[in-house]
């Protein structure tokens, strides 16, 4: 769950697994782009949130979507809503004023996001569906554009399984469950979704499908575009 900036959300990995170089690989890279050197991630107190614009009325509506705990215009969450891994998502990390959006939306369900989707056009708010956030794309970039406010969509509370079929072998999901989760729960009954992209560890179902991922196992179990069978999608 994506929740707040820490250096977890502002870089990729494990900090208690770090990874270390080959002593043939940093004397490459020192040949070519200099001796190695620590770029700490920026400190949370030096980032500047620009407050949201989004006004009194405007949230009311929106809430009365979402409910009181479906919007969030917390500074800490919409930064760690403000972008994915591409590289210049990454250096606009290690800016002090990042673009952010100007609230972070977390339905519920299916009709939640499709009421939410109706009050954005009429309130002429963009929205961008997050998922892991973990896009190299600049998928997940607070873009505003010709609109009034950008909302990021979390599906941090759509991430269930539904149900799961052994005959037919299928599993249905909210588009927020990431690969771990999945395979955990598919797991104890045998099964698998043999989906494994490098980003495996926070990327979600929703993400796979609409970037139509593919991983390591991919060449035996398909892409993950090929392994859906039905989707249920909230339009304007
Ligand atoms: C270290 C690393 C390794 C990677 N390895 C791979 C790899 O092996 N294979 C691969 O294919 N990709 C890889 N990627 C790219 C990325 O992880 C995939 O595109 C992944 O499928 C994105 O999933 P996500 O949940 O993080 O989606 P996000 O990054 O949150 O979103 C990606 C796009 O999908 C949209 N979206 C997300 N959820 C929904 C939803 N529920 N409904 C509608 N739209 C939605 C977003 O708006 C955005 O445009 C890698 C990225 C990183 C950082």
């Amino acid at each position: 769950m994506i929740g707040s900036y820490d250096e977890v959300t502002a870089r990729w990995g494990n900090p208690d697994k770090p990874v270390t170089l080959s002593d043939g690989a940093i004397s490459f890279l020192t040949d070519r782009v200099g001796p190695p050197r620590r770029t700490p991630a920026v400190s949370r107190l030096d980032i500047v949130v620009a407050p949201t614009e989004l006004d009194d009325q405007t949230r009311a509506q929106l809430i009365s979507v979402l409910g009181p705990d479906g919007l969030s215009v917390d500074a800490d969450t919409r930064l760690a809503h403000s972008g994915g891994f591409s590289y210049l998502d990454l250096v606009e990390r290690r800016g002090k004023s990042p673009s952010v959006p100007d609230a972070v939306a977390f339905p519920a369900s299916h009709e939640q996001v499709q009421d939410l989707i109706g009050t954005c056009v009429q309130l002429n708010l963009a929205i961008v569906p997050f998922g892991g956030g973990t896009s190299v794309v600049g998928g997940v970039r607070p873009e505003r554009g010709p609109h009034a406010g950008v909302i990021a969509v979390s599906f941090d509370n759509m991430a269930d399984v539904i149900g799961i079929d052994d005959v037919d072998m299928t599993v249905t999901v909210g588009p927020g469950i990431t690969g771990p989760t999945l395979e955990r729960l598919l797991g104890v009954r045998g099964l698998t979704l043999g989906h494994f992209p490098q980003s495996w560890e926070r990327a979600t179902i929703g993400g796979y499908v609409a970037t139509r991922s593919s991983g390591q196992a991919s060449a035996g179990y398909g892409r993950s575009d090929e392994m859906v069978e039905r989707l249920r999608v909230a339009t304007p």
